[in-house]
């Protein structure tokens, strides 16, 4: 898809209104753009920083044909967009990424089937049909290795570990069955990483493509705490990882930042990763390229789905993001005394409910190698 680049002053939709659809706001606003952002919340994060907004239902059509009729192009924050709304959408406006990379990542298994196409590797899993089907599942995939450890996952509407039940033993089977009820799921072993990584990566309409550092991002119960640059891998592993997110993005002909969450395993052959999920979206794990990069990945999506050229992905300094969730923001101002050099983000929540993202500080230092992509 190259297109004409958008004139400054054009309309860019955003569908959804949190912090990510915040921040894409503002790199909108900052190359000249007016942002127009769809979303159910009165208070969201992002209407506070758009030149227009509409508050409106994900599946409401006429607020749909509103936003398309305004926008020159229309994005995404999240992926859990009805495949009604997007054809909707799509038949109304330009739309980046594209919708195949909406449908294949906001249902589980279908992302599988995809990464196996592809020939990359995910972790050990079954389809699961409903409850009854999870203690067969169980037992295939206990035949491939001796654990009884595994991650549930609903097969949509799942994120920050939400949709997601860890049977820590087989005992944990009839509670996993009671919470599945009728839904289908995809049933994971659950693997022994050595450490969690992401690629974030800026691809054009004219299919290239860029890279940005890769992160180790730390995980507490599901929840992204931290993402540390540069994270403590050899340059191989970096390399992989960025391949994998090349031969994805590909795949789907992406418009967009993407990013590709993996798993670093440490096997008896050597490393090996495995690819855990695929965002068709900027990252909370590439926070830290707005303080850390050249040009950062909400000015490159904007720029991206606007048939801009792309902005260089190198790092100038390292950087480790932390998330400030639920009461954490009441240490805002200890965390900036503590450090002048962390940047401080604040989300404009009013209520800091346990576990909710209110904020993050990226903490900067120089880079003690030369620029990285
Ligand atoms: P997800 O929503 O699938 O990205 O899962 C959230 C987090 O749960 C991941 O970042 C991991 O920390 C953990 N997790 C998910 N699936 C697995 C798995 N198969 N094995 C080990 N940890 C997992």
């Amino acid at each position: 898809m190259t297109r004409e680049p958008l004139p400054p002053g054009s309309t860019i939709g955003i569908l959804g209104g949190g912090q990510l659809g915040r921040m894409l706001a503002q790199a909108a606003a900052k190359l000249g753009f007016r942002a127009c952002v769809l979303s159910p919340e009165p208070d969201s994060p992002a209407f506070a920083v758009s030149a227009a907004h509409i508050c409106a239902a994900y599946d409401d059509a006429e607020a749909l044909k509103r936003l398309a009729g305004e926008a020159d192009v229309v994005t995404f924050e999240f992926e859990n967009v009805s495949a009604q709304a997007l054809a909707l959408l799509e038949g109304a406006a330009l739309v980046a990424p594209p919708r195949v990379a909406l449908e294949v990542t906001q249902d589980r298994l279908a992302e599988k089937r995809f990464l196996d196409t592809l020939g990359l590797p995910t972790a050990p899993y079954a389809t699961v049909e409903n409850a009854s089907a999870l203690a067969g599942a169980a037992e295939a995939l206990r035949g491939s290795a001796d654990q009884d450890a595994f991650f549930l996952k609903l097969a949509r509407q799942g994120y920050d570990g939400k949709g997601q039940f860890k049977i820590k033993s087989a005992e944990d089977i009839s509670k996993a069955q009671a919470w599945l009820a009728n839904t289908n799921a995809v049933l994971e072993q659950a693997v022994a990483f050595e450490m969690e990584l992401s690629v974030v990566a800026v691809r054009g309409g004219d299919g290239a493509m860029l890279f940005y550092d890769v992160p180790q991002n730390i995980h507490r119960d599901g929840v992204l705490r931290e993402s540390i640059v540069p994270a403590p891998i050899p340059e191989s592993v970096r390399r992989e990882a960025q391949s994998y997110a090349r031969r994805i993005a590909g795949a789907l002909d992406y418009v967009g930042v993407l990013a590709v969450e993996l798993f670093l395993l440490r096997q008896e052959g050597g490393l090996r990763l495995l690819v855990n999920e695929i965002a068709p979206r900027v990252h909370n794990s590439g926070h830290w390229t707005l303080e850390a990069c050249a040009v950062s990945q909400f000015e490159n999506h904007i720029r991206a789905v606007a048939g801009w050229p792309l902005g260089a992905t190198w790092r100038h300094s390292d950087a480790r993001m932390v998330n400030l969730l639920g009461k954490d923001v009441e240490d805002a101002l200890t965390l900036l005394r503590e450090d002048p050099a962390r940047s401080l983000h604040l989300y404009g929540k009013h209520e800091a409910r346990d576990g909710r993202k209110m904020g993050h500080y990226v903490e900067l230092r120089p880079a003690a190698v030369k620029p990285r992509m």
